[in-house]
């Protein structure tokens, strides 16, 4: 996350690796083109029906002339998997992200999966010697590089897990999911209130800061909490890694813990009169009126005379009447200054800059989170969510245009966080169904579609009638009415053994806070435990480090007995089956990461999802609860064989069950290339 001098680091990689700086393209040696469009979670249900009633016009034309099917996804039915796939072409087992998390298997720890970080390191505790490094786990080769290879020119743009930049012989592109924000999370909001209580204060569940606002007469006076300090950060490391700390080393761990993060001071004047504010921030004034948003703030964050991190937010002023609230985005990336590179080449962001202006570049760039914590309500999230859009959107637009590329591959995800946060409005037998809201948002999914099939005419206006369009999903849409505790479960069925009393809840914050895990699991005792949306790994011996399943004939006992006994839990309220289908590992993964793997990957019934608490391990009480967060439509967890994407294509394809991992060869395939041998999918025209 260190920021280092920018002018020599360029120079030094342009010097290294002779051509990647320059963008001077040889000329095509291919005749034709070809765009995929993807649109993350685009459900095959909702969007016939949309087509039908004549409100996607666009791409019931584009399906009028070649085909609309089902895609079917991936195990499991995750972006971050099924985008994996969709990119290589093959099975998690060969490209390795079969989760959002992944576990360390010495200590059941989760982790964010996609990526593996090391961090920076410093001469003196001041001048830095070692970039920070961000790493992909993704195994396989995407298309857009076997293309690559092969002289095709492609613009990739915002695909999920291209983060880190992959280099991209004879193209260009843009990182998508999961590029983090500035503190290096997927989305850290900061909200500041003068109503806020002693005991909201603090960080939420779902990475938020919350600040009290204490004004003196008009003025209040707060601090925007920045990125971790890389030089603190690299400090406290080595302290912690001597293993036994004295009293020196105690206090001085206590004494960083104060400087963990840079935070920038401001200041919030309030005209309560006008219901208005005046926020002063790094030599900046922004006012706002009730309901109004700032222009994009571009913030400095000084570690030390040679270390600036650079960052860009957002503020919106919720209230200046009785109280005062206001809310500031999670600080994104600088497109033209970011820590690590987030594009390829490392200066493609930087000219996407100059010539369209500041977009987004947060991999999760919807405000979900606050959201479904009650900190911004559904008109302000939906304006935002329209303005993620219109930045994907004008980003494909500028390349479409501007770029010289054979090979165009773009991907918008708003679709996906609109059908979470708002699928509830559409479900009359949901928890969170209200009725008066449903009226006012309840159409809110079927326009973010609509906006969909206008970008897709947009795109079609850009094109020569003769080129090949394809509009991909990874995956459809649940209601997520119930949430299921599956590490409860496997402790009532006797999988699972704890001692003591029901730890605290988890939180996602644990996470990147190092929190605490499994701490009253009786590990000699537990043969099965569930993480990740949907994942059950067994206790294996040789694997996990006090694994007591064998390997070999207890390994499949196992799996059979598990798998059986899941298809038995049903909803004490309703008698109702609860899992749908329970796919062993063996049967639905191969490839060299075979061994990351769950053992089981359980589908759930239409309604159910695992809880929060399951994805991180944890133990609540209790089997089933209604879901009464505002996060309600999913798709990880559920069964795949009912959780398919969508395929529209402007040619008509070979057959009508095409998958999502053949998505790849059929790019292959167009361009005349060779199919490699360990793909799993087959060209579909
Ligand atoms: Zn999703």
């Amino acid at each position: 996350m260190t920021r280092f001098p920018r002018v020599p680091i360029l120079a030094l990689v342009c010097v290294l690796t002779t051509g990647a700086c320059g963008r001077t393209l040889s000329p095509s040696a291919f005749p034709h083109k070809l765009v995929v469009l993807g649109f993350d979670g685009l459900d095959p249900t909702l969007t016939r029906r949309w087509m039908d009633e004549g409100k996607l016009p666009n791409m019931a034309r584009l399906a009028a002339r070649g085909s609309f099917t089902a895609l079917e996804t991936s195990h499991s039915p995750e972006s971050p998997t099924a985008w994996a796939s969709f990119a290589t072409g093959v099975n998690a087992g060969k490209h390795n992200i079969y989760d959002f998390l992944v576990r360390d298997t010495r200590t059941y720890v989760p982790d964010l999966g996609m990526v593996r970080r090391e961090p920076p390191r410093f001469l003196l505790n001041y001048i830095p010697i070692a970039k920070p490094r961000i790493l992909s786990i993704r195994g396989g080769t995407s298309f857009w590089v076997s293309a690559g290879r092969a002289g095709v020119r492609s613009s990739v743009l915002t695909v999920p897990v291209t983060f880190p930049p992959e280099e991209v012989p004879n193209g260009e592109l843009l990182s998508g999911l999961p590029l983090p924000d500035i503190r290096g999370t997927m989305g850290t909001f900061s909200y500041f209130a003068s109503d806020l209580s002693r005991y909201e204060e603090g960080n939420t569940e779902f990475g938020g800061i919350l600040r009290r606002l204490v004004f003196e007469g008009d003025t209040a006076r707060a601090e925007l909490v920045g990125p971790p300090n890389p030089i603190v950060r690299a400090r406290q490391r080595e302290i912690r890694s001597k293993g036994t700390l004295n009293d020196a080393d105690r206090a001085a761990l206590a004494e960083l813990e104060a400087q963990e993060d840079i935070s920038l001071p401001f200041t919030v004047r309030w005209d309560r009169s006008a219901r208005r504010a005046t926020i002063e921030i790094q030599g900046s004034t922004i006012q706002l009126g009730e309901k109004q948003w700032s222009k994009w703030l571009l913030l400095d964050f000084r570690a030390n005379l040679l270390i600036r991190l650079h960052g860009m937010a957002q503020m919106y002023l919720i209230a200046a009447g009785n109280d005062l609230q206001l809310y500031v985005s999670p600080i994104n990336w600088r497109p033209d200054a970011p820590p690590v590179p987030m594009s390829f080449p490392a200066s493609f962001a930087a000219d996407l800059y100059k010539t369209q202006g500041i977009y987004r570049t947060l991999g999760w760039a919807e405000a979900t989170w606050p959201l479904n914590e009650g900190r911004l309500d559904e008109k302000a999230f939906m304006d935002d969510l329209y303005r993620a859009f219109d930045d994907r959107a004008g980003v494909i637009l500028n390349r479409l245009n501007g770029g010289q590329w054979d090979l165009l591959v773009g991907v918008i995800e708003s679709t996906d966080r609109v059908q979470h946060m708002m699928w509830r409005l559409l479900d009359p037998g949901h928890p969170m169904y209200d009725a008066a809201l449903a009226r006012e948002f309840g159409d809110s999914i079927e326009r973010v579609y609509r906006r969909c099939d206008q970008f897709v005419g947009e795109v079609l206006d850009h094109l020569d009638p003769g080129t090949p369009v394809m509009i991909v999903s990874d995956h459809g849409f649940h209601s997520f009415r119930y949430a299921v505790n599956l590490n409860t479960w496997l402790v009532q069925e006797g999988f699972m053994t704890l001692h003591g009393q029901q730890p605290g809840e988890k939180k996602l914050d644990d996470l990147f806070g190092g929190g605490e895990f499994w701490e009253n699991v009786d590990w000699s005792r537990t043969r099965a435990y569930a993480m990740g949306l949907g994942q059950i790994y067994f206790n294996l011996r040789g694997r996990e480090a006090q694994g007591i399943v064998d390997p070999g004939d207890e390994y499949r006992r196992l799996a059979e007995e598990l798998s059986s006994r899941l298809l038995t839990m049903t909803d004490p309220e309703t008698g109702q089956r609860i899992v749908r289908a329970a796919y062993k590992r063996d049967d639905i993964y191969s490839g060299p990461y075979l061994g990351n793997a769950s053992d089981l990957q359980v589908g759930l019934e239409e309604g159910y999802r695992v809880s929060w608490q399951t994805t991180l391990g944890g133990t609540p009480a209790g089997i089933v609860y209604p879901n009464m967060k505002k996060w309600s439509g999913d798709h990880g967890a559920y069964d795949y064989q009912a959780t398919a994407g969508v395929l529209i294509s402007s040619r008509k394809l070979g057959t009508d069950r095409p998958r999502i991992i053949d998505i790849a060869p059929t790019v292959l395939t167009y361009f005349g290339l060779r199919i490699p041998a360990d793909l799993d999918g087959k060209a579909l025209f």
